[in-house]
Parts: structure tokens; C-alpha cells; sequence
């Protein structure tokens, strides 16, 4: 027997609004900048702005372009801005999708088709990827029957381009690199990637999901950002977030692509299908109108100028909050991350169990590991709480030293438990159970 049957009656509409607020109560507090991942917020004119434009397309449907020319006009003002903003020439196309996951999907599926069409001998294709790399190119190299192939990193947390060169050979279909990568925010060495990928000629595809709606205001700020989009030659295709630094509704992402005819490898279409002719361009059927103009609406209501104040706004706290975090004995930052995402490290504190009693005091913290580090990603959304976080990192510290043994069940149990295991199918076995115990049914 189900805990929750079906509804037989409906519910008036004022105490589901009562029910939702109610249930908003224990999630994490990303509006007073408690959260550091998950929620890019970019403060409240922009919030406002982009649930109305949801709220009016919010039924529409994205799948036919022309029944919504509403969207469709959208749309191509969406991918051209952005293509715009990230060096692409007169050629360049590309499509919104649903988030960096699905970009990345469609960005390696076109690979392997394209592949496919030029290269039919090659039988088991390969990509060439960072560890750093976000796990989407891995889940698409599972989805699609393609063998990922790692790239380990220097002492700089950069891809290391060396081994990249040597571990391309003849079943290599497409090299990646990350910009920055997630873990560090520190950025692969792009230039000389795009290089590697143009004398062996295979596509190389930039990971901008994170940088995308920075990084070019940065680099207006003075911050020195290498080049790391369509400006360098031997980048083919690009992913970028509209929905993390581009501040839209979720939902929301970009994959370009340098040619229309590369692009043309991303489509599905099918003739053949009682239900008319059908063409799709993304993974997704149905897609939300809503995501599309909250996008549009935001780069719009922003432009040039209001995305460099906010990250000028953002380069503030992140340099405040490194400076800080460098200051604490034992503490350092992993790498050179350019930008306002970040891990701290530590040999000699249980971040682990400083993350936890930083939980307590009503933080929500990431923790990663190989090796263990603690996990930023600052917004102007922590331009009040830095200080409070700073002073209560402190306290965290200072509360494991005299108490170590107090954290001994929690986050470090389970990061030290999965490392120890023998082989990783039993980490693997540990994950999908709780995946399964976070979606069962009651
Ligand atoms: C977030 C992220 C992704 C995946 O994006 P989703 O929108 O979460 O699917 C891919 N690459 C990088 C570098 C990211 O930060």
C-alpha cells in the first residue's frame, strides 16, 4: 500500500499556496547567501523578473517553433547573443537546452554521429577528457556507447595537455576541456587543447557551463582570462549555463556549435511516423516556453553592463572570502581559479567534520574529494553572509580541534568508507542505493 494515494478531491488553491510556502520551510537558505552552490542568484529585481516571464510562456511548448514564433524569435535571439558573447563568427549555431547536462549530451552525440559520417571505420569511439570534467561527458559517453578516456591533471589542477596528446589516437572522436572546470574553477589549459585537437583533426568541445556568463565580464574587468571560446581556432563546439552565471530561470543552457553542417549530426528526424513528420533538434520533446523567455528576459533587462557590475560584485566577496580562507592555519586554495567558483584544501583539518558543524549553524556546504576539499561557488547573494560564514568557519574549526571525536558518524564516515572500498562497484552499489532511498515511494 502507497503513503499517498491518489487524491480523490481537489484542495483549494489558497491552502496548496499555504502548503508550498510551508514546505519551502526546511530547504536550503540560498537567498541570504547560506547556500554556496545549486542557486546563482542574482538578487531580487532579476527573480522578479524572471518568474513573470515564465509565468506568461509557462504553457507554451518549445517542440513546434512554429506554432510559438513568440518562442522560436526567442530562441534565436538566445543562441545568437550568446554566440555572440562567446566569439562565434557568422557560422556558428546552436540551440537552448535544458541545462549544462543536456548541452553536453547533445554536444558528444554529435560527435560520435559525425564520426559516424566521415570516419564509418572507427568501431569503438573514444573521448578524451579531464578527470575534471563534469560527470554529464561521462553519463553521455555511457549513454551513447562511447569509452571516456581520462586526462590527469598537473600540480596546477589543469588538465595536462601532454598526456591529452598522447592519449588520442585513431578511435578518437572529440577532446574536451573545461572552462573552468567545476571541482577547482580552475581553467584547462584551452589554447593549446584546441591545438592538440586541430593537428589530429577531431572536434574539441569547450565546457563553458560555468565560465560562459562570466568569464567575458571578468576579462572586461581586467581579471586575466586566457582566451577560451570560438576565438581560438580549434574549438569546434561550446557549452555555456544560462541558468547558473546567466542568472535565467532553471532549465536553461546554450550548445553551439562553430558550422550549421557540424550541428546538423545533433538532429533527430523521422518521416516515417504515423504521427506526421517529425524533427527535433535536442534530446527533449516537449520544451518549457517558460525557460526560453526568462532567458531572453534577463539578458535582455542585464546586458553588458549590468552582467560586468554583477560580476564585479561577485569578484568582490570571492577575494574576500580567499583572502580569508588563506589566513586560517592549515587552509589553502587548490590551484588558480580565476573566477568566483573555488576549492579550499587542507592536510591537516578533517574539512569533513568542519563542513558538518558548519551544517549545524545553518550552512548548506559541499564537500569533495581526491583529495577532500571544501567546495565555492559565491554570488552577490553572499554579500551580507561572507563575514558571518568566515566567522563561523572559524568556530567550526576551533570546535572540531577540541572535539574530534564528535564528528566521527557523520560526512567523514561516509567519504571514508567509500574511499576504502576494495573496487568501486561497491562504492557504486552504496550510490544507487541512495539514490533509491532518496526517490522511494513514501
Ligand atoms: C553545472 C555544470 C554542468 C552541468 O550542468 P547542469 O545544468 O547541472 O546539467 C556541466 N559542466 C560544468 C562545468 C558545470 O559547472
Amino acid at each position: 500500500m502507497v503513503q499517498y494515494q491518489f487524491p480523490v478531491s481537489g484542495t483549494a488553491k489558497a491552502q496548496i499556496l499555504e502548503q508550498l510556502q510551508a514546505l519551502r520551510g526546511a530547504d536550503a537558505n540560498w537567498r541570504d547567501g547560506r547556500t554556496w552552490s545549486l542557486v546563482y542568484y542574482g538578487g531580487e529585481e532579476i527573480s522578479d523578473l524572471t518568474r513573470q516571464a515564465y509565468q506568461l510562456f509557462s504553457q507554451e511548448n518549445g517542440l513546434n517553433p512554429g506554432a510559438f514564433p513568440s518562442l522560436r524569435q526567442m530562441e534565436t535571439e538566445v543562441v545568437s547573443m550568446t554566440a555572440d558573447l562567446l566569439g562565434g563568427g557568422s557560422g556558428t549555431a546552436g540551440n537552448m537546452t535544458s541545462g549544462g547536462t543536456e548541452s553536453i549530451l547533445m554536444a558528444v552525440k554529435t560527435a560520435r554521429d559525425y564520426a559516424r559520417a566521415v570516419r564509418p571505420e572507427i568501431s569503438q569511439p573514444e573521448i578524451v577528457l579531464p578527470v575534471t570534467a563534469h560527470p554529464a561527458f561521462s553519463k553521455a559517453a555511457a549513454y551513447f556507447d562511447i569509452k571516456p578516456v581520462y586526462v590527469p591533471l598537473t600540480e596546477e589542477y589543469r588538465a595536462d595537455a601532454a598526456v591529452a596528446r598522447q592519449l588520442i589516437n585513431g578511435n578518437t572522436i572529440l577532446l574536451v576541456g573545461s572552462a573552468p572546470a567545476y571541482p577547482h574553477g580552475v581553467m584547462d589549459p584551452i589554447e593549446e587543447l584546441a591545438g592538440i585537437a586541430a593537428q589530429h583533426q577531431i572536434p574539441f568541445h569547450v565546457d563553458a557551463c560555468l565560465g560562459g556568463f562570466i568569464l567575458p565580464f571578468l576579462k572586461d574587468l581586467g581579471v586575466p582570462i586566457p582566451d577560451f571560446d570560438f576565438r581560438i581556432p580549434g574549438v569546434t563546439s561550446m557549452s555555456a549555463d544560462l541558468h547558473k552565471y546567466g542568472y535565467a530561470s532553471k532549465g536553461a543552457s546554450v550548445v553551439l556549435y562553430r558550422e550549421d553542417e557540424y550541428r546538423q549530426h545533433q538532429f533527430y528526424v523521422r518521416s516515417d511516423w504515423p504521427g506526421g513528420l517529425f524533427a527535433s533538434p535536442t534530446m527533449a520533446g516537449t520544451r518549457p516556453g517558460g525557460a526560453i523567455a526568462a532567458a531572453w528576459a534577463v539578458l535582455k533587462l542585464l546586458g553588458r553592463d549590468g552582467y560586468s557590475r554583477l560580476a564585479d560584485t561577485t569578484l568582490q566577496i570571492t577575494r574576500r572570502l580567499k583572502e580569508a580562507l588563506i589566513a586560517i592555519p592549515g587552509l589553502h586554495i587548490l590551484g588558480d581559479p580565476l573566477m568566483s567558483v573555488f576549492a579550499a584544501g587542507s592536510e591537516v583539518l578533517n574539512l569533513y567534520a568542519v563542513a558538518d558543524e558548519l551544517e549545524s549553524k545553518g550552512w548548506h556546504m559541499d564537500r569533495q574529494h581526491l583529495p577532500p576539499s571544501l567546495h565555492f561557488m559565491v554570488t552577490q547573494a553572499h554579500r551580507e553572509s561572507v563575514d558571518v560564514f568566515i566567522h563561523d568557519l572559524q568556530q567550526a574549526i576551533a570546535a572540531v580541534a577540541s572535539h574530534p571525536e564528535a564528528y566521527a558518524e557523520g560526512t567523514t564516515a561516509m567519504y571514508g568508507m567509500v574511499g576504502s572500498l576494495p573496487d568501486s562497484s561497491l562504492a557504486h552499489g552504496f550510490m544507487r542505493d541512495y539514490l533509491s532511498s532518496m526517490t522511494r515511494r513514501n
